[in-house]
């Protein structure tokens, strides 16, 4: 066993502290990855705050982690010490059921172990990345392109890998029309991926604070969800719609934005269920939809993708001692757009 340092939730209503946690020991298959960077999800907020449920204190959470392998297992043929690696929000799954064989473990039927507050092959419950350590199976750990800094990688590993696998599977491109609701982290990771990919993107953030960012990233154009009349101008425009908010929100007002055989795609995860008229599905062949993270094959194609197209996140860099102001400025909308914790502090 390691035991390591890092930044734990003690309850749902705590600030979180520094302690230290027990990594496991290197077993044949397995990477020891010092970590250098861990970015500030939104899921982790929502984890350690119970907005999804009970979850067992204390608990370290964070799933977008980069570092360097340290050490590696008899039998690993992926990675050697020294590489640059990346781990996500999944460290695992069963491998045998048919999502897994299909290669979409992220969809395992038998749940896919998380990279925190899942229940480890070891009976442990495991613990993220806001720590110096972790000791990950290597089929799980990815590498990070050389043309990527280790900061940028961090909010890849899910705010990027969210975002492009919807965007991917219902094929984003030229001639396409997508919208992105929500400029956070995943959101602002949405517009730069869809601009990469050749589609004319349009950015519904609730004010127009964040328009000249968006706009910088490359979007075509940038309304205001507070004006009533953004609604109208927009009506039946968009083949795709990537819903990254945090909160609930008036979903059938968004979906008379899809025009003929239009997808709404929600990646945002608010816990209450939404309520949505049947009819407002029936005009215009509407679809609404999900999608959870990415595959680990995925994941390695985005890293790639970004690495060829200079896709970076827009990064805010801080010091362990500053994650829980951090997450108050995550609640309030106050990022721009990904806090981005140095390991080396805690
Ligand atoms: P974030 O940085 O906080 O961004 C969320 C954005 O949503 C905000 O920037 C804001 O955009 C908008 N927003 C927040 N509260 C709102 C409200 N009350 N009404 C309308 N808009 C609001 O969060 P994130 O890290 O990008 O994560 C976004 C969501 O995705 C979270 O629920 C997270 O748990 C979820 N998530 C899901 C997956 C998955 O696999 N599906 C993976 C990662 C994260 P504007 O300021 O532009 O209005
Ligand atoms: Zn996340
Ligand atoms: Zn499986």
């Amino acid at each position: 066993m390691l035991t390591v340092k890092a930044y734990a939730a003690p309850s749902a209503t705590e600030p979180l502290i520094p302690t230290t946690i027990e990594r496991r020991d290197v077993g044949p298959k397995d990477v020891l990855i010092a970590i250098r960077y861990a970015g500030i999800c939104h899921s982790d907020i929502h984890t350690v705050r119970g907005d999804w449920g009970p979850i067992a204190y204390p608990q370290v959470v964070g799933h977008e982690i980069v570092g360097e392998v340290v050490e590696i297992g008899s039998e690993v043929t992926k990675h050697q010490v020294g590489d640059r690696v990346g781990v996500g929000c999944m460290v695992n799954s069963c491998r045998e059921c048919e999502n897994c064989r299909a290669g979409m473990e992220q969809y395992c039927l038998n749940g896919n172990t998380g990279t925190y507050t899942s229940v480890d092959r070891d009976g442990t419950i495991t613990q993220g990345g806001y720590s110096t350590h972790i000791v990950v199976d290597e089929d799980f750990v990815l590498r990070v392109p050389e043309a990527i800094p280790y900061e940028a990688a961090a909010p890849l590993l899910c705010a990027g890998i969210t975002t492009y696998s919807p965007l991917a599977h219902w094929n984003a491109g030229p001639g396409k029309r997508v919208a992105v609701v929500g400029m956070g982290g995943l959101g602002h990771m949405a517009v730069k991926i869809a601009v990469s990919m050749g589609t004319e993107v349009t950015v519904l953030s609730r004010r127009l604070a964040k328009k000249d960012d968006g706009l910088a990233f490359g979007a075509k154009d940038y309304f205001a969800t507070d004006d009533d009349a953004t609604f109208d101008t927009l009506a039946n425009s968009f083949d795709l719609i990537i819903n990254t908010v945090s909160a609930p929100l008036n979903l059938d007002r968004y979906l008379t934005l899809l025009r003929l055989d239009g997808t709404m795609v929600n990646v945002g995860a608010p816990a209450q269920p939404l309520p949505i008229t049947i009819f407002t599905l029936f005009g215009n062949r509407r679809s609404f939809a999900g999608s959870g993270i990415g595959s680990i094959a995925e994941t390695q194609e985005m890293l790639d993708f970004c690495a060829e197209h200079g896709i970076a996140p827009e990064t805010e860099l801080i010091s362990a001692d500053q994650i829980n102001d951090a997450y108050e400025r995550v609640l309030s909308s106050d990022v721009r757009y990904r806090f981005v914790i140095d390991t080396g502090t805690l």
